[in-house]
């Protein structure tokens, strides 16, 4: 009964995690994919109002123009940038869905940088394409010699994320600009997920759309906003590439949540420094705690960090982890190696100081 396409995807790894994580009580919980905030009550109130004042029926396939103007007025002053066409979607992952489905044909091969989010793996599977993994360990950089390694006539397309999910790494404007001279070179589009860009502590956060004009843009209020739930994001870039889809929006996801496009309006205009202090203080906290234990990058923006595991099993650790309350994610979950863990310190800083001891004692133990 169930399609092929079915036995292209797997989840055990993750659910393995999940099923152990189930059976405890009160854990430290440094798994989590979300910040420890909940949306601020300016963005709340903006919410209820559109819904009690009858903001509630479909919204135009591409989304609200006032939603769109706001978002191309935030790229054109954050960074000079002008977008061909933008649309929103229902989250980064209905937008990095509606994309897979646009772009991607049967043999097709996707570049993935290795650690990867756990999607980029699964859509090219999903849509009888190809990932094909560039191994970025142990730095995590992107160089244009690690791409042109994997680069073959069949690449269609490449996918990064920056700041990264799970490892925190920051592409600088150096980083991008040779990323964008190899995509030119090979003629491909590039997938720029920067759903983290507000989460950065030390540069300022760069977008691939300054250097790169084949770049789709994709980005959302899931964690700037912590509005995970309302399901709103944005694609921009190609104009032929938006105007797929819209096409595939509207037998799909048909359009983002109304009254929550309305909140992102207001989302956009919200200064959310303050909670950035916070985050970096917290960044610090974990890094500075980890790193004489550990072999760790210190991550320059989202809300994770990546180490290796002692003995290099990492789901070996995090088992270690869990038998003491504490959990973490395996490495495996996100790449193609088990070597490392991934911690969110999106998390009190209490349950961080608690995670770090447990952690510590774990590594002397080694
Ligand atoms: N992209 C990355 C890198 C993420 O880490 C996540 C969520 O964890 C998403 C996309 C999904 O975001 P959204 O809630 O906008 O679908």
């Amino acid at each position: 009964m169930i399609a092929d396409r079915m036995n292209r995807i797997d989840s055990s790894g993750i659910r393995k995690v999940f099923d152990l994580a189930a059976k405890l009580e009160n854990p430290i919980n440094l798994s989590i994919g979300q910040p420890d905030f909940d949306v601020p009550d300016e963005i709340k109130e903006e919410a209820i109002s559109a819904i009690r004042d009858g903001f509630n029926s479909y919204t135009v396939t591409q989304g609200m123009q006032e939603l769109r103007d706001a978002v191309c007025e935030d790229y054109r002053s954050r960074y000079e940038v002008e977008f061909e066409d933008i649309m929103i979607t229902s989250g980064v992952s209905g937008g990095l869905t509606l994309a897979f489905i646009a772009l991607v044909e049967e043999g097709d091969e996707v570049l993935l940088t290795d650690p990867y989010f756990v999607m980029y793996k699964h859509l090219p599977n999903l849509f009888g394409g190809k990932p094909v993994f560039v191994d970025t360990y142990p730095d995590f950089a992107l160089t244009p010699e690690k791409l042109e390694e994997k680069v073959t006539p069949k690449t269609k397309m490449l996918v990064i994320n920056s700041p990264a999910n799970p490892t925190g790494r920051v592409y600088s404007a150096d980083e991008l600009r040779g990323i964008a001279e190899f995509a030119r070179k090979h003629d491909l589009l590039v997938i720029s997920d920067e759903i983290y860009d507000h989460f950065i502590y030390d540069e300022p956060h760069e977008t691939l759309s300054k250097y790169y004009e084949k770049t789709l843009l994709l980005n959302g209020f899931s964690k700037s906003s912590a509005m995970t739930g309302w399901r709103v994001g944005y694609a921009a870039g190609p104009r032929e590439v938006i105007e797929s889809m819209k096409t595939l929006q509207q037998y799909s996801f048909v359009c983002a949540p109304s009254f929550a496009q309305k909140a992102a309006v207001a989302a956009i205009k919200l200064d959310i420094g303050e909670k950035i202090a916070q985050y970096r203080a917290k960044r610090n906290l974990i890094y500075d705690g980890l790193k004489d234990h550990f072999e760790v990058e210190k991550p320059g923006g989202a809300f994770y960090i990546f180490p290796k595991a002692p003995g290099g099993d990492g789901v070996k650790f995090v088992e270690k982890a869990i038998a003491r309350n504490l959990l973490i994610i395996p490495g495996n979950v996100f790449s193609e190696q088990n070597s490392h863990f991934r911690l969110s310190f999106a998390a009190s800083d209490e349950d961080i100081r608690q995670g770090i001891e447990i952690l510590q004692d774990l590594a002397e133990q080694q």
